[in-house]
Order: structure tokens, then sequence, then C-alpha cells
């Protein structure tokens, strides 16, 4: 990282689909400079990533024909600090419950269920207490939203929603079932751009991380 992005990162937003300009403002408010990812030399001089929203399918198909998917994936692997939300966190999982093969960017130790809240509840707010991010709960805005099914030890679930994990992190990946990037409350995205700003990864889990469902 160079000494201009340890002040004010340079954050990418993938922008391949979704809630793109809201995580750019969002990320602009907690004093992070931006830029859109469509092709993978925009991921070069990044201190990180954002991966929005969506369909996981369809940003599967799309990112993987322009070879930003294995792009992203290399960056990923080496270390990028990613904030995922919704479909970017399905796209970060090592693995789906009960789905069919669709291609991933993976690296994190979590499996994930897509649309796993259900049909009567296809979109719904809810408060989600996130310790880590302190009190009030931040609002959460789910729609057709994953959970996280498993975890592993390297993984430290963040917030439970319904007994299910929605958010997490590992050593250099956030992920939210639900999009931060709806509402004014900027807590997750500082949490996100401070670990990219004081040490280039997004923070260091506990030692007695939590695992799977609670
Ligand atoms: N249901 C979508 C998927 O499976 C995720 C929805 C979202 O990102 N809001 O990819």
């Amino acid at each position: 990282m160079t000494a201009a992005g340890a002040i004010r990162p340079r954050i990418g937003v993938l922008a391949v689909q979704g809630a793109v300009g809201e995580h750019e403002a969002a990320l602009a408010d907690v004093g992070a400079r931006t830029t859109r990812v469509r092709v993978p030399d925009d991921l070069d001089g990044l201190d990180g990533l954002v991966i929005p929203g969506g369909e996981s399918t369809t940003f599967g198909v799309v990112a993987g024909q322009s070879g930003l998917l294995n792009a992203v994936r290399t960056r990923v692997d080496e270390g990028m600090p990613v904030l995922g939300t919704c479909a970017g966190m399905i796209m970060l999982a090592g693995g789906i419950a009960d789905g069919g093969p669709q291609p991933l960017i993976g690296g994190m130790d979590i499996v994930v269920r897509r649309n796993a809240f259900g049909r009567q509840v296809h979109s719904f707010e809810a408060d989600v207490a996130i310790p880590v991010v302190g009190d009030p709960p931040m609002r959460g805005i789910f729609i057709r939203a994953p959970w996280i099914e498993e975890a592993g030890p390297s993984v430290e679930i963040l917030a439970v929603h319904g007994g299910h994990p929605v958010a997490a992190r590992d050593a250099t990946r956030i992920v939210a079932a639900f999009h931060p990037e709806l509402t004014d409350d900027r807590r997750l995205h500082r949490l996100f751009v401070d670990g990219v700003r004081t040490k280039g990864a997004v923070t260091q889990p506990r030692e007695d991380s939590v695992v799977g469902a609670q």
C-alpha cells in the first residue's frame, strides 16, 4: 500500500451489477477513494475491493467471460482486503450448500446457503446486532439473502439473525448477507476501510472464533 493509500485508500467496487453507486458513496463517506472495476486492469493499484450484491450466478458468468473473475481471485488469494455484500458474500464463499455448481471467487472458509430465508421472507429488514461495530444494532436490508451455513476456524462470526450467521470476517475479508450500502449507517464500511488503512488487512480474527450457526 502507498503512503497516500494509508490515509485515503483506493477501494475498487466491482461494477458488474448491483448497488455500485451506493457502495461508492459509503466508501467516500469513510474517507476512501473509489474506482469502478470492470476489467482486470482496473484492479491495478487498488488497496481493497468491494463486491456488491446482485445475482451471484450472473456475476460469475459475466465476470468469468471477461477474465475478471480469475483476476479478482488472484488478487484476493494474494491477500487484497475485500468486503462482500449479499451476492458478494456468496462469491467469496468456499462453497454453496445444496447448490449446483457455479463459478465463485472462493477463498473464505464458509459455506453459504443462497436465498436462505425462504420465499415468504423474500426481502425484509431487521435490526442486526454487530458487537464489533458497537451499539445500536445496524438496520439490515435483506434481499433474497443468503446465510452462512458453516464456518471454519479462520472465520469470526460478526452477526447472527434468526439463529444463522449473517456477517463474518477473516484476516482479509468482511462479508454480510444484507446490504449496508442501502442505509446511511457507515459502520461496516468504516470497519473495512479502517482495516485497509491501518494494516492493509481487515482484522485479526479472535482466537476463539465462533464456528457455525449458534
Ligand atoms: N439471491 C442472490 C444470489 O443468490 C443474492 C441476492 C442479493 O445479492 N441481494 O446471488
